[in-house]
């Protein structure tokens, strides 16, 4: 193990966090609208973006420390992951994700973002029930199409795994989200599953939702798969509106985020006290959003 830091100071998109905690580089999902394939990690290696992932380089016990020191300076609130899935298939084995929320059960940061598509993150549930309000468990469910999903995300796990992985951490107490990040081409049933899936959803999209207005998805050649797919009418900013829209008869206005504040941590008034960590939370001080 290297020297590598786990956490990195939180900048751009990510409103409302420190922190962003990425386990692995690379990305075996290899989603066709990732913008992380155009940023230097995914750039400036021989092999496409999709195709590798290493474990980064670092003792998961470092997270302490820098989790101790980050905490001694004010509210830590940590988006993992940003850049890379931290439930890849080869987390099963390597279980680096696993060891880091071991880390943030002993130290726990104010807040933490679970983002994921994949199903295994249900194998840490005792882990994640530890944490209780601390964590929220964002698990991305851009469509209720499988012919969707197929073409744009053929790597990444199935739907039906991720509902039924949001309703098992539902049911064990655990705060969720579903992330429909960004919208894609999906059936009218889409809203009302999804209300009957996850306490809360966020949405955004290929335009206001890509953190550049628009021109990274341009870049990424979606406007060419959505023509040739015969989705063209499904790339148009107005279908977000129409989306949250449909939203609003199933789930309260609190429980629809939008865009960058709709991945925003919850509000915490006090999350911890530095000179004695263990002091237990108000819940109604830290209530969520959904
Ligand atoms: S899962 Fe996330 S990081 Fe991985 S390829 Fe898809 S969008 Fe990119």
């Amino acid at each position: 193990m290297g020297t590598a830091r786990w956490l990195t100071p939180a900048s751009g998109y990510l409103e409302g966090y420190t922190h962003t905690l990425n386990p692995y580089v690379g990305c075996s999902f290899g989603c066709s609208y990732c913008y992380v394939r155009r940023l230097p990690v995914g750039l400036f290696r021989s092999e496409p973006w999709g195709s590798w992932v290493d474990a980064k380089k670092a003792e998961p016990l470092k997270l302490m420390s820098e989790l101790a020191k980050a905490k001694s300076k004010g509210s830590v609130a940590i988006f993992f992951s940003s850049a890379t899935d931290p439930y890849q298939p080869i987390e099963v084995s390597a279980q680096v994700t696993r060891s880091l929320l071991e880390v943030m059960v002993d130290e726990p940061p104010d807040f933490v973002l679970l983002q994921t598509r994949s199903p295994l993150v249900v194998r840490d549930m005792d882990l994640l029930q530890q944490l209780k309000d601390r964590v929220r468990v964002s698990m991305t469910v851009e469509t209720d199409r499988e012919d969707v999903r197929r073409v744009l995300t053929p790597s990444a796990p199935p739907l039906a795994g991720r509902l039924n992985a949001l309703r098992q951490l539902r049911d064990a107490g655990i705060d969720t989200q579903a992330a429909v990040s960004p919208i894609l081409p999906h059936t009218p049933d889409f809203a009302r599953l999804l209300s009957v899936t996850a306490p809360r959803v966020v949405v955004d999209d290929f335009f206001s939702g890509d953190g550049s207005g628009g021109r990274r998805s341009e870049v990424l050649g979606m406007r060419p798969i959505f023509e040739q797919n015969g989705w063209i009418s499904w790339y148009d900013p107005s279908v977000i509106g129409r989306f949250v829209d449909s939203l609003r008869p199933y789930m309260p206005e609190a429980a629809i985020g939008v865009n960058a504040a709709g991945f925003a941590p919850p509000e915490y008034k006090v999350a911890y006290c530095p000179e004695d960590t263990e002091v237990a939370l108000d819940p109604a001080e830290t209530e969520s959003e959904g």
